[in-house]
């Protein structure tokens, strides 16, 4: 591709050099026929506990219903609040919704993470769980969120939709609530060709009762132990998901190195994130800060970059959520206006991430 054509994703680049690969592993689901829960299920989520540093991993349809299945295990549902950020993918309040409970939002700090010293303020007699989002693939302040935990009682549900891989304090996300919840649609760090998610837990009966949860509520082939939903992972997308896991630390490491990149050269033109030496980040996304956010955007587009901004709208301002209501959250609507993602994907090329830097450094240069 060439160095000025730079999308903000390119998951043929991704999936081109591992076709041999996968294409092998879609022969030997054909060849065993065990299209639902077979063996590979297992083996990946056994691979995918490893990863965490947890006990358990259980494969599920998508990383929305990851989250709800989270909550229904724990018992979090009709009367119970559960304190999340308004600055994530919406699904991390729907899955709130869909559980029955009802979100109540907690500003996020410059971070972009939910603001822990906010979290207190917040809890009520109704209060059951706090959801962080482990936003942009970094960790949210763990051992502060563990602490108010303990000290309320409540359970602690991580989204790690967009963080597999990332640490805090040397310990794997995912790992420190009760349970962590992944998804892996394909624009994430780890992706099936489709939809897919898994959840992780130290909690044997939890896992027990979710592997249920995923599957009708089934304890065996006949017998239904609670009415459920058809939430399993499928075994070819599980097949597909054990050939990239043994890629998963090399992209992680040219993200990280892309985000260097931009950061040494890009500190100082615009706002980039910086990470505390404790906090070892995945880059799902790269997001800087600019008072002229639009324009540069309109710019890079016409220098052929591709950029998103995550996000655009934030939850509390959703439609179901109230609309623009009377919620305020001063920290997520000022990042809102500013926020952009750059592309920072493993397959992009040093030529491209120059193209990049060059276009946002000639439009500051230019007061274009
Ligand atoms: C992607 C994402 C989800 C939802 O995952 P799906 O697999 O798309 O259902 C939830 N929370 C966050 C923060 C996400 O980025």
């Amino acid at each position: 591709m060439a160095s000025d054509r730079v999308p903000y994703v390119n998951l043929i680049a991704q999936h081109e050099p591992l076709k041999d690969e996968l294409l092998a592993a879609v022969e030997r689901v054909l060849d065993h026929g065990q299209f639902v829960l077979g063996p590979e299920v297992a083996q990946f989520e056994n691979q995918f506990a490893e990863l965490c540093g947890v006990e358990y991993a259980v494969g599920v349809s998508n990383g929305t219903v990851a989250l709800v299945l989270a909550m229904q295990a724990l018992g979090v549902g009709p009367g119970d609040e559960v304190i999340t950020p308004p600055n994530s993918f919406l699904a991390s309040t729907s899955s709130i919704v869909l559980a029955g409970a009802s979100p109540v939002f907690v500003d996020v700090g410059e971070d972009y993470n939910i603001d822990s010293d906010l979290i207190e303020k917040a809890i009520t007699p109704q209060t059951r769980a706090i959801m962080p989002v482990h936003l942009t693939g970094r960790p949210a302040q763990m051992n502060r969120i563990l602490d108010i935990a303990n000290r309320h009682n409540l359970h602690v549900i991580e989204d790690c939709a967009q963080s597999v891989g990332a640490r805090y304090h040397d310990r794997p996300v995912g790992s420190f609530g009760a349970a962590g919840c992944f998804s892996l649609h394909p624009l994430k760090n780890l992706s099936a060709v489709g939809d897919g998610g898994v959840i992780t837990t130290n909690d044997a009966g939890l896992c027990e009762w979710l592997r249920k949860a995923r599957n009708h509520g089934l304890r065996n082939r006949d017998e239904c132990e609670f009415w459920s939903q058809n939430a399993r992972l499928d075994t070819i997308q599980a097949a597909m998901l054990l050939v990239k896991l043994q890629y998963l630390a090399g992209w992680t490491e040219l993200r990280r190195d892309h985000a260097a990149y931009y950061q040494s050269e890009l500190n100082g033109v615009v706002g980039v994130p910086v990470d505390k030496p404790h906090e070892h980040a995945v880059y799902h996304t790269f997001i800087i800060m600019s008072e002229n956010r639009d324009e540069l955007q309109s710019y890079l587009a016409k220098q052929g970059v591709e950029t998103k901004i995550h996000y655009p709208i934030p939850i509390h301002r959703q439609k179901p959520a109230g609309g623009t209501g009377e919620m305020s959250f001063p920290v997520t609507e000022s990042q809102t206006q500013r926020i952009l993602s750059l592309p920072v994907y493993p397959e992009l090329t040093d030529a491209q991430r120059q193209h990049v830097v060059k276009c946002i450094q000639r439009f500051f240069e230019s007061g274009a």
